[in-house]
């Protein structure tokens, strides 16, 4: 089991394991596909019953920090 993050894959196996099943009990559970968007994938586990929302290009969008104003006078 190779860890990609969020998600764990099996060499040759396009489909994500659960991350916390696997974690938690060394189960192989696949996750369900539910939907993609612009900006991100959505997978479920059927066993645990966590959602999972993979988001694309998390390398290339990074958050904006806000610029704090000066109020120091
Ligand atoms: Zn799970």
């Amino acid at each position: 089991m190779e860890f990609k993050e969020p998600f764990y894959f099996q060499p040759d196996d396009k489909t994500p394991f659960c991350p916390a099943c696997w974690e938690l009990k060394n189960s192989a559970i696949h996750l369900i596909f539910q939907f993609i968007r612009e900006d991100a994938v959505r997978w479920d586990c059927k066993v645990c019953h966590n959602t999972f929302m993979d988001q694309k290009d998390r390398n290339v969008k990074r958050p904006q920090r806000h610029q704090i104003p000066n109020t120091w006078g």
